[in-house]
């Protein structure tokens, strides 16, 4: 398949010629033909599919049969959870604008820098990149009008939503008018996701892309036997004699999240719970000290750490084993994300052998159990 055959227009095939693109990637070759017709797009791909491209180039070639925005007035709003994915974002339509035969510009905006520079940006603007928080700022300050708008992209959505961007999505959506294109793109469908699905999305085309499978060979495992009751001392004496800086450990209650992070802090280890009971703002506080490496360690359970996307995590602890060995795969896989592989370690008390058995069999890798006996901790 070529990106010509998938309907773009020849400016945007020598763009993507430029970018070295050979072919349309899997969420490329099924989106862009889909975006292109105008109709609302479901999209479920991880990061590093190519789904960006996937709907920026149909976005950009929407934009060549609109007039020229009135002044302050937006065209296409695409919002994401980070700063640095906004940034990234905007480098792609900037790419992708290069030979365009008409004039488009965009811009990313999100806290953390002053409002203002962003506040003037905002003249003759198409696309906006945003994190939730700061277009609401900018929509209070009349910054900028949504009556031009007529496409929706919500990238990451997911990780929105972990994040804790819930209401401020909803405070959105109901400012922007009814008639428009929209786009959702998610690493995971999580009935979180399938929320906003419902209310956002006009009989969607739903469009799945399967994630590149783990390769378990690439992680360093190691298994302890452990009592119940030996559990948090084993935890804080591997963290401490192993000086590990950035730490997932799996819980598989959100109780016990919150006892183990609590036990590690009375400890003077740096920690915080993060799961579906905590509040968005203090779930959006630990996911990002977490991740910009200010937080040792992240206690999570198996639903919010799906939104957690780390490049390379040094470090995952099975506190407790998932039921499901897929998810045993999906916890461990982000220790063997890049060259550098990772370590995963499990506990496995006495009941939690059979099953952990069944973990390895289903991974096909047989991992080494030391008995946690012969380390030195109390
Ligand atoms: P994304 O999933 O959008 O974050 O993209 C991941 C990476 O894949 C980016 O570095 C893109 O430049 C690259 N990429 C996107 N589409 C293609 C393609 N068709 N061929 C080769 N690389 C691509």
């Amino acid at each position: 398949m070529t990106f010509k055959a998938l309907g773009l227009a020849p400016y945007l095939v020598r763009s993507t010629a430029k970018q070295k693109y050979m072919e349309p990637t899997a969420i490329q070759e099924q989106a862009i033909p889909v975006i292109l017709q105008g109709k609302d797009v479901l999209g479920i791909a991880p990061t590093g599919s190519g789904k960006t491209a996937a709907y920026a180039l149909p976005v950009i070639q929407s934009l060549e049969r609109l007039t020229t925005t009135k002044n302050r007035h937006i065209n296409v709003l695409v919002l994401v959870p980070t700063r640095e994915l906004a940034s990234q974002v905007n480098e792609v339509f900037r790419s992708f604008s290069e030979e365009l035969p008409f004039r488009l510009k965009s811009m990313a905006v999100h806290g953390g820098v002053s409002i203002n520079p962003q506040m003037m940006g905002m003249q003759h603007l198409n696309v906006l990149i945003a994190t939730p928080g700061r277009l609401l700022e900018l929509k209070e300050s009349n910054a900028m009008h949504f009556e031009s708008l007529s496409m929706l992209i919500l990238d990451e959505a997911d990780k929105m939503l972990n994040l804790g961007f819930k209401d401020e999505m909803d405070r959105i959506f109901s400012l922007l008018p009814k008639r428009r294109q929209n786009l959702l793109f998610s690493a995971t469908l999580s009935p979180e996701v399938e929320a906003i699905e419902r209310v956002l999305l006009n009989t969607p085309e739903v469009i799945k892309v399967e994630a590149k499978p783990v390769d378990v060979a690439l992680i360093n495992q190691v298994a302890y036997s452990v009592s119940l009751e030996k559990k948090g001392p084993l935890l804080r004496h591997l963290i401490k004699s192993n000086e590990m800086k950035q730490v997932l450990v799996f819980t598989s209650s959100t109780y016990q999240a919150d006892v183990v992070a609590e036990k590690l802090n009375k400890n003077g280890i740096d920690a915080k719970a993060i799961h579906s009971k905590k509040s968005q703002g203090s779930r959006r506080d630990s996911l990002t000290k977490f991740t910009n490496g200010k937080l040792r360690v992240l206690v999570s359970t198996d639903l919010l750490a799906r939104g957690i996307d780390i490049a390379f995590l040094p470090h995952v602890i099975n506190y407790e084993l998932p039921r499901s060995p897929k998810d045993f795969v999906h916890r461990i896989g982000r220790t063997g994300r890049a060259e550098n592989p990772g370590e995963a370690i499990t506990f496995v008390t006495e009941e939690d052998t059979h099953h952990f058995g069944v973990i390895q069999k289903k991974m096909k890798r047989k991992v080494d159990t030391l008995d946690s006996r012969t380390l030195d901790f109390r």
